[in-house]
């Protein structure tokens, strides 16, 4: 734990990412850093940049009633964002301001060396792959190489805050989300 705590103490003291100014402090990813799930969320939101920690908020309780149909806790995966300051009214992130944050995010992932990388959402889904559409991809398992990145499976979810108002979208997710043990025991 230490380590992972020096990996985010180095980058956000190099981090120029101009959220930085706006933000109320860094949202450090947070969880086992023996995981082997990584979840990767799109940037903190309100409640995340006043308490420090990732997905506290309404979407944060969603994803802990997801985890709990599959027999997980928070204690048993990692959760972290693909930016780590809140962007201002939670607009979406800039490619500059994703292009900043992306070696800590890389560094965060080589270290956990995680068996899954379970993208939330489009901006998660983008940086590993760019040509796939959420919506055609959400619920499959993805496989990638990218140089310097320890971590080559992936499983594309929709993001807990588009479905929480779209109940569709709701039951997708829910539904997507219990094939998650058996992408595991796939990997296994
Ligand atoms: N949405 C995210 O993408 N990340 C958080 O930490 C909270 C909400």
């Amino acid at each position: 734990m230490k380590k992972l705590l020096e990996i985010h103490r180095k980058w956000h003291r190099e981090n120029r990412c101009e959220l930085k100014k706006s933000a109320t402090q860094a949202v450090f990813g947070f969880g086992n850093p023996k995981a082997k799930i990584v979840f990767i969320g799109e940037a903190p939101g309100k409640e995340e940049d006043l308490s420090g920690k990732p997905f506290v908020g309404r979407s944060g309780k969603f994803l802990d009633e997801m985890l709990s149909t599959v027999k997980l806790k928070r204690g048993d995966v990692y959760i972290t964002n693909v930016v780590k300051y809140r962007p201002p009214n939670n607009r979406d992130p800039k490619p500059a301001e994703i292009k900043e944050c992306l070696p800590w995010l890389c560094e965060e992932l080589n270290f956990i060396k995680p068996k899954v990388v379970v993208t939330l959402g489009r901006h998660a889904l983008k940086i590993f792959f760019p040509k796939e559409k959420i919506g055609v991809v959400h619920g499959k398992f993805l496989k990638t190489k990218i140089q310097n990145l320890n971590a080559e499976d992936f499983f594309a979810l929709y993001h807990p805050a588009a479905a929480l108002y779209n109940g569709s979208m709701r039951k997708t997710l829910i539904k997507d989300f219990k094939k998650l043990p058996k992408v595991l025991e796939k990997l296994k």
